[in-house]
């Protein structure tokens, strides 16, 4: 992987955990030469993984639509700043520009960016690793909902194994260093529920 897109919250949320692995995880990616893309603001985690890959000599792009540029205060100390028109364009920009998905504590954005890569993927639309970083449990909640997703007949086991997770940096990274997509279509029939 050259480079790995983070989808993360632009508030920092309660607990300390959520900013340091931001921070470290942007560090080190920037050791193991793993470029980050990201939504280019310098607000919340998303600040904090810029930070963590810059200050190790990372390179850092962002994707910031313009509307957001007061709101989402860009970062200053980027590698590369792409300014976009619209949201659904800063999506398929940061899908161009990378190799993979880690998605850190987040809101209702941060859950759209990484769920709309995860049904691309679903479609066969692209082949590449998807990665929850689950700091303190933080998504163990939604990994539930994903659970009964399957029991319920809603979603395959194998669309399933698509979202990798980790609570540690570099079981994550190496998860998703040896992920294959699977070669399956989307589609429950009756039969099979
Ligand atoms: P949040 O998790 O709500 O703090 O948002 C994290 C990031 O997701 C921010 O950069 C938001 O601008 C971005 N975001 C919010 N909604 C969308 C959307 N519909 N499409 C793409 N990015 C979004």
């Amino acid at each position: 992987m050259k480079r790995i897109t983070v989808f993360c919250g632009s508030s920092f949320g309660t607990e300390k955990e959520y900013e340091q692995q931001a921070y470290l995880l942007g560090k080190t990616l920037a050791e193991r030469s793993i470029g980050v893309v990201y939504g280019g603001a310098n607000v919340g985690l998303m600040g904090a993984i810029a930070n963590g890959a810059i200050e190790n000599n990372g390179a850092v792009i962002g994707v910031l639509p313009h509307f957001l540029q007061n709101k989402e205060i860009a970062h200053e100390g980027l590698t590369e700043l792409i300014l976009v028109e619209t949201m659904h364009e800063r999506k398929t920009k940061m899908n161009d520009l990378t190799d993979g998905v880690i998605t850190l504590p987040g809101g209702f954005g941060t859950l759209e960016e990484f769920f709309e890569m995860l049904t691309w993927a679903q479609l066969g639309l692209h082949k590449k690793p998807i990665g929850i970083l689950n700091i303190n449990g933080f998504y163990d909640e939604l990994l539930a909902l994903v659970e009964t997703m399957v029991r319920k007949g809603f979603l395959k086991d194998v669309n399933q194994n698509m979202l990798l997770t980790s609570n540690e940096i570099e079981d994550l990274l190496n998860k998703m260093e040896s992920y294959e997509a699977p070669a399956v279509s989307k589609w429950i029939s009756k039969e099979e529920v």
